[in-house]
Formats: C-alpha cells, structure tokens, sequence
C-alpha cells in the first residue's frame, strides 16, 4: 500500500447486489472507488452507479449542512443548532402524543438506512412513542416478496446464495430488468451462459428490455397476467408429467387443490389471456423440466402490483412442484431493490414486523420484544403502512411524520395526495443527506444526516450476507449520522434503553434479539465481520461459519415443515382501462440512475446515458395519437397529468407506454414526476402500491 493513501473495505450503497468496494482514500483526502476483487458478489465487477460513488461522497455542495426550522409554515426555514432542533422535535412529539395519542405520530425510513439506524428507529417507534407507525420505502419494493416467502416456507428467508447462478442451467427472470437495475448479478448470468451455450434464459416482461439480449425465450405478456402464466406453466409441468412427485408427497402440502386451480383453465385459455403463443409457454415448461438447476428470478414487475401476493405464491409454486428448491443451482431469488432493504426487514422495520422477524400481530412476540426493551407493552393496532400514512396525514389521524432518507414527493403513489398530506401535516421531520429532495419543501425542521462513509454500520444484501461499513471521512457541517439522531432525540425524550456508545453496541443488542430465531446471529460483532469480510445469515456460532443455502434438509419453517402451495387469486383489481383512458402505464428504473436521482443526478458522468425523462410508446399508439419521436405528449388520467418526449418503439407492447421513475423537477417542456399518475392501489395482503398498472391517456401537448 501507498503511505500516502489509506484502504478500507466497504459494500455499495445503491441496489441490494451489495457489491465489494476498496476505498482509497488519499492524504488530502480524496478518495478512489474499485470493485473489491475478492469479494464473493462481484470478484472486481462494478456497474456505472457504483464506480462514480466517489464522486457523490467528494461533492459536498448541495448536501444538507446544518439543522434548519421553521416555528409556523409561513415562515421561511432558518438554520439553528442541533440543541434547538432537537428541543423542538422532542416538544413537538411529546406534545402532540398526548394530545392525540400515540398513533398521531409515525416514522418513515429507508431500505438505505443501516441496520443498526433501522432497528433504533424501531425501538423508538415500537417501544416507546407506543405506536406501530413506523414503516419504509422497502414497503414499495420487496413487501410482496416477504408475504410470499412466509406463506410458502415459513419465513421473509431467501433459500439461495449468488453462487447458485453458476450452478443454474436455467433462468426464469420475470418483473425485473437485472441487465439495468442490478447489473453485476447479470454480468455472472451473462459469462456463465458464454461458457455454457446449453444454460437457458426466459425472460417474462411487457417490455423488450435490454435483458431479453441474453434471452432464448422472452415472453412479452399482458400487463398484469403473470400469475395467469406461472398457473399455465404449472398446468403444463403437471400434465407432462413433470413434476416431482415423491419431494411433492414428503416435502409440499395443498398440491391438490393447487392442481385443482391451475386445471380451471385450458393452456390455450392461459395464452389468450395473456397474450402469449401457446407453444411459448409449452417451451418454458419444457427447459424447466429438463433443467437441473432452476432459478426463478424477480423483483418489482411482480411485487409492485395489485395482485403481487399472487403473483409471488404462483411463482414460487414453479420451485416447489418441480423440486427445485434447497438445492445447489435452484430456488426462488427475490432480487432486493435496496442495499438493506433485508437489514431493515430483520430488525422489524415495517409496521407489521418485529426485530427478527417476528410478527407484530402475534401476542407471545410482542411480549418477548415488550420484555427486552423494559418496556410494559408493544401496541397491538396495526401500524400504517407507506401510504396509508400519508392517508392518515391528508385525513388528520396522524399529525407529525419524521422522514428519513427517502423521498416521498416523488417515490409514492399518486404524488398529488402525497403532496395534500405533508401540507396539512402539523409538523414535518425531514431527515436526509441532501438538499435536491423534494420532500424538503414541506419540512418544519430539517435534520443534516452522514452519508456513505461518513458513518459505520451493517448492511444485508438479497442473498442475507451481511457486511460492515466504515467510517472513512468526517460527514460534512455538523450533519450526524442517523443513528447518532435518533439516540440523541430519545436521551431527550427522557427514554431508558438509548445509551449505546456506537453504532456496534447497538448492533450488538439486536444480534441478541435473534438468538434462538430463524436468523440467528448471536455471536456476531463488528471484528467477526471484518474477519470474514462478510457473513451470510443465520451465522453458527459454534463453527464461525455463516449459511450459504438454506433448507437443504428439505425442512422449511413451517408448522409441519411442508412447504405451502396456495392458489388464491384475490379481487383488488389494478385501474379499470376506459376508452377515456385506454393505455396502461407501467413504471421502472433507468441504468444509470437511482431512485429520485438525489445522489446520481450530481454525477455527470450518469447523466450522460439518458438525460432526460421520456415516454416510451408503440408504433401503432403512437400512430393513432398523430405522434412522432420526439414529440412532447401529455400521459394523463384523473390523479394527474406528466408531459415528456415521445419514444416510440416496438420493444414496448402495443397497448403499454413506459415512464421512468426518477424524475421529480420541472423541467423545460415537461413535468415529469411520474407518481402523479400512479394509483394508490395496494395489494391487499403485503400492502405494496400497484405502481406497474395505471390506466392512462396520451396525446401530444
Ligand atoms: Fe452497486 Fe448494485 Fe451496481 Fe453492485 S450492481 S455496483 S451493488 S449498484
């Protein structure tokens, strides 16, 4: 090593690939980004996002530096010291509890923040303002997910590793874009099928992604039908005889009223209704039977979805009936949006949860948890989930939000409500690294917070490795790190149970929350993580090993330890489509940029892929609406209107237009923030919006 610079080991802090990072930072201070090379995940590889991190972290000047508040909404917000600020909040909280109650208040966070931020703020939330509204960003993202695991196999507990891509000899990736969105597990896709021409790839999306290069079979649905198909390829296996018979009988319980299910309806009926050739999805079931190593891969297309609960049960069926699961090279792989969106689920970061992983509604929980913090009782009522918060702000049921490293003007649903709600909010915390959030405009105080390696802390990524984060440089001003606020804050408060030093002693006291849980971690500190580099959970104390796979017992974590088949198909139905508003809208991420673009956008290098926002339109929509590229067309429908640039192009399904979803400003000619158009639509079981189905109109403006 140079003596002029200093290593340190670090992990990503965009997606939840959770890439391997060496930092080098210089004398002066500067600091170098390299793909860690011996890290399982990556082996060196960086994408675009995560090899300009340095510049995010070197670019100070429209960071949040100094807590800033207002004392009415018609004054102007003024910088004060974090002894005002914090005076204020604790006021304000105590005040408004016990006026209104406990439920009156509720914290929003992060699948960004660290775990050791993540679980604070639950103890909080849970323990002490007495109230269950606390819930996350991850809510958007990976929640659909988390009902499907626990309905099938017991538990939110992903059953592979990422070395079971090399293992894989086919791949169903459906909802999901991984060549853009999470870009190093899909350079591992792409080399393991160079040196093995025979792997296979289906790839299921309304749209022709930059995925489907890689794809012998992409199969270009109807929005909204995806349940529809797995039930048709689950027909199929069934009828060809291939399924796994004797791992049905000892390992799988409700395969008859599965089979029951997916028999209502005729292949060629499954086709019609999807959109699809019949001899397509015989083909996808056919390289599922032949293949001995059956990955199914998926994220957002399917969560984000009315009926992401279905969609989630039905494919994770495709494992379970074709004893693809606990296996090396097989199994369900949830591909995590955020880089701790699974950290922030174990310590019980949603309003439903409780640190590792327990379930708020069960009783014997709520006590465990009650006892271990010393306090009476964990509230039994239901806390609101991300947008039934905002609901209750618009309505008046809650009056104070504390927002913390997210950006809700632009990340939820139908905008325009979003924007209702945090003007009528009593008191608004916005608590954030930056200043180009938009939620900003609403806050009554506004609290600075570190950033990446400004602070030290554990993250978990998709396959349930944990890593550590170290502080390498001084957050700029006096911005704090998260934890850091929120134990001050609670000091204030006068609660017991908030004196942890650092980061690691209250990472600590969680890893004893697990012990004798599904995810076990007790035993873990912050030295045994470094001295693995990084550690898959539940960690085996007494072999100093973590678990690569799980369930390769065939046992799953269920009551009888039988993986569940289930077959309902619920009635919360996505937007009507109207000839008023005939086209649906469905939403993603572009390569190159992240989230609502507060940290990518001030990078130039990632603005130069696609610069500015558009609408992605078919040939023949387009024809009809008198439209050509380029042109500035309106997406409009009764929650709002955005107007872009027209692309048209038939890697889009006719009937189907595109927006990207990071763009919240106004900019020359367009008004681009996406979620005015979204609907507030939830899957009725994991509570997560239907971003992916909007009924919409276009015209040229
Ligand atoms: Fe970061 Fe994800 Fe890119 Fe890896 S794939 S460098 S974790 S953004």
């Amino acid at each position: 090593m140079n003596k002029t610079t200093s290593k340190f080991k670090s992990t990503c802090s965009y997606c939840g690939v959770g890439c391997g990072i060496e930092v080098q930072k210089s004398l002066k201070g500067e600091i170098k980004v390299t793909g860690d090379e011996n890290y399982p995940v990556n082996k060196g590889m960086l994408c675009s996002k995560g090899m300009n991190l340095n510049y995010v972290v070197s670019d100070t000047k429209d960071r949040l530096l100094y807590p800033q508040m207002r004392w009415s909404k018609n004054h102007p917000l003024k910088r004060v010291d974090w002894d005002t600020a914090f005076t204020r909040a604790t006021a304000v909280f105590r005040s408004i509890i016990q006026k209104f109650g406990p439920d009156s208040v509720g914290m929003y966070v992060s699948g960004q923040c660290l775990t050791e931020e993540y679980y604070i703020a639950n103890k909080l939330t849970k323990g002490f303002f007495g109230t269950n509204n606390i819930d996350t960003n991850s809510r958007l993202c990976m929640s659909s997910a988390v009902v499907g695991y626990k309905k099938t196999i017991g538990d939110d507990a992903v059953p592979i590793c990422y070395d079971d891509i090399e293992l894989a000899d086919t791949f169903f990736i459906t909802g999901a874009n991984p060549a853009w969105c999470h870009p190093i597990l899909f350079r591992r896709i792409e080399k393991h099928k160079e040196e093995n021409p025979n792997v296979k790839i289906i790839v299921v999306d309304p749209r022709k992604t930059q995925t489907c290069s890689s794809a012998d079979l992409h199969l270009q649905l109807k929005p909204g039908t995806d349940a529809q198909l797995h039930f048709a390829i689950g027909r199929h296996l069934i009828e060809t005889g291939n399924i796994a018979v004797d791992f049905i009988e000892k390992h799988v319980s409700g395969y008859e009223a599965y089979k029951e299910e997916v028999f209502k309806h005729s292949l060629s009926e499954y086709a019609e209704i999807c959109g699809l050739p019949e001899g397509d999805i015989k083909l996808a079931a056919q390289w599922i039977s032949e293949s001995k190593g059956f990955l199914t891969m998926w994220t957002m297309g399917l969560n984000q979805s009315a009926k992401g609960t279905d969609k989630n049960l039905s494919l994770l069926a495709l494992n379970l009936i074709t004893g693809q699961i606990g296996k090396p090279g097989a199994g369900p792989f949830s591909l995590t949006g955020q880089p701790n969106a699974m950290g922030g689920r174990e310590v019980g970061g949603m309003a439903n949860l409780l640190a590792a992983h327990r379930d708020l509604m069960n009783p014997d929980h709520r006590a465990e948890v009650a006892d271990f913090w010393g306090v009476d009782a964990i509230s039994p009522n239901p806390g609101y989930t991300a947008t039934r918060m905002f609901e209750a702000l618009e309505r008046g049921d809650m009056k104070a939000i504390w927002i913390v490293c997210t950006n809700p003007m632009v990340s939820l649903p139908d905008s325009n409500l979003v924007e209702k709600a945090l003007k009528k909010a009593r008191f608004v915390i916005v608590q954030d690294i930056s200043g180009r959030s938009d939620t900003l405009q609403f806050a009554d105080l506004v609290l600075p917070a570190a950033g990446w390696l400004e602070k030290e802390g554990t993250m978990t990524n998709s396959e349930r490795r944990i890593s550590y984060l170290p502080k390498v440089v001084d957050a700029p001003g006096e911005a704090l790190p998260d934890l850091e606020i929120f134990l001050r804050f609670a000091r204030k408060m006068g609660y017991h149970g908030f004196n942890q030093k650092n980061a690691e002693e209250v990472f600590i006291e969680y890893t004893q929350m697990t012990k004798g849980t599904k995810i076990d971690i007790d035993g873990l500190d912050y030295q045994t993580i470094q001295k693995h580099r990084s550690i898959q959970w539940p960690y085996l104390k007494d072999k100093d090993k973590g678990t690569e796979r799980l369930f390769t017992d065939f046992k799953f974590y269920t009551e009888d330890s039988k993986a569940h088949l289930h077959t309902s198909i619920n009635t919360n139905d996505s937007d009507a489509l109207t000839s008023e508003y005939p086209l649906v809208l469905t939403t993603g991420r572009i390569r190159d940029h992240w989230h609502t673009m507060t940290r990518t956008g001030k990078v130039n290098r990632l603005n130069t892929h696609i610069e500015k926002p558009y609408l992605e339109i078919h040939p023949a929509d387009a024809d009809a609406r008198n439209i050509s590229e380029g042109d500035i067309v309106q997406i409009s429908n009764g929650r709002g209107n955005v107007r872009v640039e027209a692309q048209i192009t038939d890697k889009i399904r006719e009937g189907v237009v595109f927006l990207p979803m990071h763009w919240g400003k106004i900019l020359e000619h367009s008004y681009a923030r996406t979620n005015n158009l979204t609907s507030r639509i939830l899957d009725p079981i994991s509570g997560e919006p239907d971003f992916k189905y909007a009924a919409v109109q276009v015209e040229k403006y």
